[in-house]
């Protein structure tokens, strides 16, 4: 439907593991690529966004700016995660509107779904319920996300879409003990234990959560072609489908990494949700499926980080 072609798209977030990922699979496309980052513009800021937007002047805009974080960031920081998303977003939504951008896409993330949503959880849960407490803050700002796509293509008739991704891993993730993801939290513990001679390695909670794991150029590919190919009201499910506990994840990496200890569980640390896995027939009704399995995926990122951790971004 959408013709990337001859095209100006800004990648918004092209730092982050998700928009460094879109950069890289645009290179594959005939387009021109624009990207811009803090401290030479700061999203949140209403007036900078929108005089960058008037300047730049693309034709094609991917949201993937945005504050993220694991589990214990998103429970210990809900005030800056709920306001930092939601400027960047509503800056660069209403902005792209106000220049003419033709396609936006916005990424949210699964964590917009209630805690108690059926699973595997379909697009039509949003707004059924209460959300899960320790990443409400993140998942109220990625709703009114969604939202702000959907109005402003019925009132303006913008044509603006957004995706759900699942939890993400890769190159360029964060890898923060504290403040990561639970992936870049393995791929360190277990190299450090690897690296240390340590026969255990300790995870938070119970091992027993299910998650999904979208490997980070999956994640660039299905948005191109979501970009392409769909146009509509309503968010698209972005994963694999598959489920994974805790505990098979730390076991995969554990193999990847080439180390054999044993695991010992924090119970003191949350497990957030216990089960949270995509359901995406949208997605491949579309005609897209994520092609890299999760130890494929794991060891192009356990090999990224063991030759990327000590250089700054
Ligand atoms: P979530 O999917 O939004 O809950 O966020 P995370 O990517 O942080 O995944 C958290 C899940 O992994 C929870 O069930 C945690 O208990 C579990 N987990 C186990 N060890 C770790 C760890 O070292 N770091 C993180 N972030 N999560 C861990």
């Amino acid at each position: 439907i959408y013709s990337l072609k001859g095209k100006r798209v800004l990648v918004a977030g092209h730092t982050g593991m998700a928009g460094s990922s879109i950069v890289r699979r645009l290179a594959r496309e005939d387009c021109e690529v624009l990207t811009i980052s803090y401290p030479d513009l700061d999203m949140t800021r209403q007036k900078e966004t929108e005089d960058y937007l008037a300047a730049a002047r693309p034709d094609a805009m991917f949201v993937a700016a945005a504050k993220v974080g694991g589990i214990y960031a998103n429970s210990t920081y809900p005030a800056d995660f709920l306001y930092q998303n939601l400027a960047i977003e509503t800056n660069l939504i209403h902005a792209a509107k106000s220049v003419g951008v033709g396609k936006l896409l916005f990424l949210g993330s699964s964590c917009i779904y209630p805690r108690e949503a059926p699973q595997p959880m379909k697009e039509e849960a949003l707004l059924t319920g209460p959300l899960e407490p320790t990443n409400e803050g993140y998942a109220i700002a990625k709703i009114a996300g969604i939202k702000m796509c959907d109005y402003y293509r019925r009132q303006y008739g913008c044509d603006f879409i957004s995706a759900m991704p699942t939890n993400l891993y890769g190159p360029g993730d964060r890898y923060d003990l504290q403040n990561g993801h639970v992936v870049a939290a393995m791929i360190m513990k277990v190299h450090a234990a690897k690296t240390n001679g340590d026969a255990t390695m300790t995870i938070w909670g119970s091992g027993t959560p299910k998650r999904e794991f979208l490997f980070t150029e999956d994640l660039a590919d299905g948005l191109v072609f979501l970009m392409k190919n769909y146009s509509g009201i309503g968010h698209v499910n972005l994963g694999t489908g598959r489920e994974t506990t805790i505990r098979e994840l730390a076991e995969a990496v554990a193999k990847v990494a080439g180390w054999s200890g044993s695991f010992t569980y924090d119970r003191s640390k949350p497990d957030g949700m216990m089960r949270k896995v995509m359901d995406v027939s949208r997605m491949t009704q579309l005609g897209w499926a994520a092609g890299t399995g999760l130890e494929a995926g794991l060891k192009v990122a356990y090999d990224w980080y063991v030759s990327n951790r000590d250089k700054p971004l």
